[in-house]
This record gives C-alpha cells, sequence and structure tokens, in this order.
C-alpha cells in the first residue's frame, strides 16, 4: 500500500512539473527552463514506473532510458538549425509507434474488457496514423520524397473506403480479440491511412501537418494510457494533444487559413488558380557601402528576419549590427513574425542564441501599427512574411494572410541572393516599391560587409 501511494503521489508531482513546463514554454524568457522542469517530469514518471514492477521489469526500463536518452542526446546535438522541422516529425512519429506498441503489448496478460480493447484499438489505430504519416512528412520537409501534393482520380473514395474497412477490421477485432488476422489488419490499413492523409499536401504546409501529428500522438498516448490504466500517460498524452491543438490553430490563423484548407486542398493548387497577377517593374540593387552610409544616418531600425537568416547562420552577425547601429545611437528592435523560418518559434531561438534580447522582439501586431516611425527596415531572407501581395493583391494566394508592413517604413532593405520567390512560391511586389533597395548575396557576408564598412 505504501508504495502505491509513492507512485500516485509521483505521478501527480510528475503532471505538475508537466504543466508548469508547459506554462512557462509561453514566453522566450522562461522557455529554457521550462524545457528542464517537463524534462524533470518525464524523468520522474519513468523512474516511478521502475518503482512499480506491475508493468515490467526495471532493468529493461533502465536499458531504455539509457538507449533513448544517448539516442536523443546525440540527434539533438547534431541537427542543425534548419533540420528541427524534421527531428520535430520523426519525434512525433517515434511517440505514435511507442503508443502503437504499447497498445499492442497490452493485448498480452490480462482479459481486456470492451472498453479496454476500444482503447487499445485507439492507441494501436492513432499510432499508427501519427507514426506513417510522420514519416511522410518528414521525407517531404528532408526532400526525400516529393513536397508536391500526391493526388490521384478517386483518392477520396479510396480514403472513405479506407476508413470504412478500419472501422470494420476494428469491431472484428473486439468480436474476436483471439484472431491476431484482424489486428494485423486494423495496423496495417491504420499506417496506410497515415500515408494517404499526409501525401495529398503539399510540403509548404508540412509544419502544420507536423504540428497536427504531434496532437494526434498526445492523443495516441492517451489513449495507451486509458489501455494500460497509467494516469501519468494519460495525463501527459491529453497535454500533448492540446497544445498541438492550440498550436496547429495559431499557425492556420497566422497564414489566414483554416485548417480544412491546409489538410484538403495543397497551397500549389491554391496558387495554381490565384497567381494569375505577374508583378512587373524594376528592382533596385544597393552595396553594403550604400547601405551603411544610410544606416549611420538612421534613427530609428527595425530588423525582420526570415528563413534566410536562418540558412544563412546570420543571428550572430545580426546582433553584431544591432549593437552597432545602437552605439551609434539609433533604436532598434525585431520584428517577429509568427510564421518567419519553417517552425513556429524558428526566430525566437535563433536570436536567443545570439543573445539578442527578449525585450527587442515585437510581435506582429506591436510593430504594424508604428512602421511609418522607422527610418529602415532591414528584411534580412525573409520573403512571405512581410509581402504587401496579402494587403494590396485580391486574388493573391496570399492575400489576408497577416504580414509584417516593412514597406511603410522610410526606407526598406532586403537581403537575399537573388530575385527567387519564397516558401509559398509567390512574387513579391515589395521589391519594386519606390522605397525599397535590394542587397543582393548571402545574409552574412552582406552583414559582415556593412559591419566593416561601420568599422
Ligand atoms: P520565405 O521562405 O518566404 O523566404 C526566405 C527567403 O530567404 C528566400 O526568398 C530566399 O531568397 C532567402 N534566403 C535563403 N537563403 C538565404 C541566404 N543564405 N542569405 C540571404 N537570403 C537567403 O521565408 P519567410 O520566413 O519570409 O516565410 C516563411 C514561409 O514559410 C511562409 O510562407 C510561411 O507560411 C511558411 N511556413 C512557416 C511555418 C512556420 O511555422 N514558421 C509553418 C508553415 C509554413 P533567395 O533564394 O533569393 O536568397
Amino acid at each position: 500500500m505504501g508504495i502505491e501511494l509513492l507512485v500516485n503521489m509521483s505521478y501527480v508531482a510528475a503532471a505538475v512539473l508537466f504543466i508548469f513546463g508547459l506554462k512557462m514554454l509561453g514566453s522566450p524568457a522562461t522557455a529554457r527552463k521550462g524545457n528542464l522542469v517537463s524534462a524533470l517530469g518525464m524523468f520522474v514518471a519513468v523512474v516511478i514506473t521502475l518503482l512499480d514492477q506491475s508493468i515490467i521489469d526495471y532493468k529493461w526500463i533502465l536499458a531504455g532510458v539509457v538507449a533513448g536518452g544517448a539516442i536523443g542526446a546525440i540527434v539533438a546535438r547534431r541537427v542543425e538549425m534548419t533540420g528541427m522541422p524534421e527531428m520535430v516529425a520523426l519525434f512525433n512519429g517515434f511517440g505514435g509507434v511507442a503508443s502503437l506498441l504499447v497498445g499492442w503489448a497490452a493485448l498480452y496478460g490480462f482479459e481486456a474488457n470492451t472498453f479496454e480493447m476500444i482503447t487499445i484499438i485507439l492507441s494501436i489505430l492513432i499510432g499508427g496514423v501519427t507514426f506513417s504519416g510522420s514519416m511522410v512528412a518528414w521525407g517531404k520537409l528532408s526532400e526525400r520524397i516529393s513536397g508536391k501534393p500526391m493526388v490521384f482520380g478517386g483518392q477520396r473514395v479510396f480514403n472513405i473506403l479506407l476508413i470504412v474497412a478500419i472501422i470494420a477490421a476494428s469491431a472484428m477485432f473486439t468480436l474476436y480479440p483471439e484472431s491476431h488476422l484482424y489486428l494485423y489488419l486494423v495496423i496495417g490499413l491504420a499506417l496506410l491511412l497515415g500515408i494517404m492523409l499526409v501525401i495529398p499536401i503539399g510540403g509548404a504546409d508540412m509544419p502544420v501537418v507536423i504540428s497536427l501529428l504531434n496532437s494526434y500522438s498526445g492523443l495516441a498516448a492517451c489513449a495507451a494510457g486509458l489501455a494500460i490504466n497509467n494516469i501519468i500517460l494519460i495525463v501527459a498524452g491529453a497535454l500533448v494533444g492540446a497544445s498541438g491543438i492550440i498550436l496547429t490553430q495559431i499557425m492556420c490563423k497566422a497564414m489566414n487559413r483554416s485548417l480544412s484548407n491546409v489538410l484538403f486542398s495543397g497551397f500549389s493548387a491554391v496558387s495554381a488558380g490565384g497567381a494569375a497577377a505577374k508583378i512587373e517593374g524594376e528592382a533596385k540593387a544597393m552595396t553594403a557601402e550604400d547601405a551603411y552610409y544610410v544606416l549611420e544616418a538612421a534613427a530609428s531600425v527595425v530588423i525582420v528576419p526570415g528563413y534566410g537568416m536562418a540558412v544563412a547562420q546570420a543571428q550572430h552577425v545580426v546582433k553584431e549590427l544591432q549593437e552597432l547601429l545602437e552605439k551609434n545611437g539609433a533604436e532598434v528592435v525585431y520584428a517577429i513574425h509568427p510564421v518567419a523560418g519553417r517552425m513556429p518559434g524558428h526566430m525566437n531561438v535563433l536570436l536567443a542564441e545570439a543573445d539578442v534580447s527578449y525585450d527587442l522582439l515585437l510581435e506582429m501586431d506591436a510593430i504594424n501599427p508604428r512602421m511609418e516611425t522607422f527610418d529602415v527596415a532591414i528584411v534580412i531572407g525573409a520573403n512571405d512574411v512581410v509581402n504587401p501581395a496579402a494587403r494590396e493583391m485580391e486574388g493573391s494566394p496570399i492575400y489576408g494572410m497577416p504580414v509584417i508592413n516593412v514597406d511603410m517604413a522610410r526606407n526598406v532593405f532586403v537581403m537575399k541572393r537573388s530575385m527567387a520567390s519564397g516558401f509559398a512560391g509567390i512574387d513579391n511586389p515589395l521589391f519594386f516599391k519606390e522605397n525599397t533597395r535590394m542587397l543582393f548575396g548571402d545574409a552574412k557576408e552582406m552583414l559582415g560587409n556593412i559591419i566593416k564598412a561601420f568599422n
């Protein structure tokens, strides 16, 4: 009885750590601590499960902790900042397959009643969909498979039949649990459904899909927790499920699209219909030295980073330029768009790595009303998130998406290597505006040249 009380109290403590950790992740200033607190919660949960040997022998759990911890540490150390979304996709996939295995294993050793059977099937089903869906998302993001939406005639009908088959196989399995044929059928069909759900979605929408799959992996864990009657797994799964769906909604809102639009019509399919208007004009290039003269005289500068800053790994030189401008008497702030880069919080993480103060990072809604007051807006490898077509060009695929209105600043410097389009694959009228100058080249090199001119 004593042990049981200890186990339950520890599970409560772990749950509290998860919740506080999650709350801390809400602000860049406390996010690092939040990560540690949540990890501590998970550690407590695992160690306590060790004590509670009714599940499996502690040696196996220890082996799992060591092996999993080592693999996680190595992978996390090695991954490039630009490869982060892919890693998250893999994590979700592994979470899904873990729930599938837990559900499967729960079939052995005890006589499951109907409710338990249903939770077991749910954990296998959702876990399987999450696993194979995440693998496709990972393949698309890492460009191992084409990012184009894969569609074929009769796809919808096929998917409906697939779902009907899954329901039928699940029902048969609940009625005849001793027949493993139905179990294998459910697993196979769930894996197929995961693939079918993600292949028609374009590469550009993968981060949203990953966030959604993250939510699924939580639901799968929750079902697995119910299946094996483990409270902490239910709590952790519910937290992941809820936070994943909230994040998905935030991302959809930032792109001004509905979730069903993301899931059922690839971005490229949308742009094929709407990108009729071609933008004509002449972009004016300038040199680093010219940029220096303007910046040297500027009293207020807003820096708008995007995916290109991550590619160029320019965050440290950006910080250097910020300090030079400040020393020169200018006010410098950063404007962060919610979907700048390739994952939520991408820019915040990079700038935090370069020790940029959180107080200087302003959200889109805070910066836009005062954009006119800035002498210079420096766009560093951002494209879609500063595209005024979202405001001006009705019919553009991104029309209506909230963007950072850099074109309203007195001068706009755009740092990128070419006139190429951004992730959404559409032209950007910003480059042709009267007050815009292009600084063509790698962002890190270009910033280095401006810094040289300053020194
Ligand atoms: P974009 O992908 O629109 O543009 C990035 C720009 O960076 C490119 O035009 C590229 O131009 C430039 N670039 C690339 N490498 C370098 C380099 N080494 N030096 C300088 N410039 C470089 O990025 P944004 O951040 O503006 O927008 C993000 C996009 O991703 C949006 O479309 C958003 O919807 C999408 N997305 C983001 C999600 C998120 O969670 N953050 C989720 C889902 C989608 P060039 O090749 O000429 O150098």
